[in-house]
């Protein structure tokens, strides 16, 4: 499969890394909205929330947990947004899954949600979100 992500975990494209265990693999964003920036994938590939299994899931963020508390407790960061993207319309550009993780200094006030996104949303959509009812 032709996954750039997958290729990193194989070593097949060089990447900064941050940390790996058996299920999972930390690297820097190529392209950073700030520093230490990092991006925590699983080391089966899967497409994103969607589709992984919830093991899978589990296993990212436990290292996106370790990785947050490094960052703030040994790396003089003072918080992390985790940031998550699934299928094309929620802009994910790489498809294998991947938590962002944006590490925040104290002083720093920039906004991490756009003021709003678009206010559209399928027909009858108060009628069906509540699950199981
Ligand atoms: P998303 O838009 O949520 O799918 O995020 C994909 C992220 O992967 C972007 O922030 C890219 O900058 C990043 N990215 C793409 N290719 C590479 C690469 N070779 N090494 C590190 N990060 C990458
Ligand atoms: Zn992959």
């Amino acid at each position: 499969m032709d996954c750039i992500f997958c290729k990193i975990i194989k070593g097949e494209i060089p990447s900064y890394k941050i940390y790996e265990d058996e299920y999972t693999f930390a690297f820097l964003d190529i392209n950073p909205v700030c520093d230490g920036h990092t991006l925590v994938i699983p080391k089966n590939h899967c497409t994103n929330i969607l589709d992984a299994d919830s093991k899978t899931i589990s296993h990212v963020m436990d290292t996106v947990k370790l990785i947050s508390n490094h960052y703030v407790n040994d790396c003089g960061f003072a918080g992390v947004n985790v940031m998550n993207a699934n299928n094309e319309a929620a802009e994910q550009s790489v498809f294998h899954l991947h938590m962002h993780i944006i590490p925040r200094m104290a002083n720093n006030k920039d906004h991490m949600f756009p003021a709003s996104v678009a206010k559209e949303s399928p027909a009858n959509m108060h009628k069906i979100l509540k699950i199981g009812e």
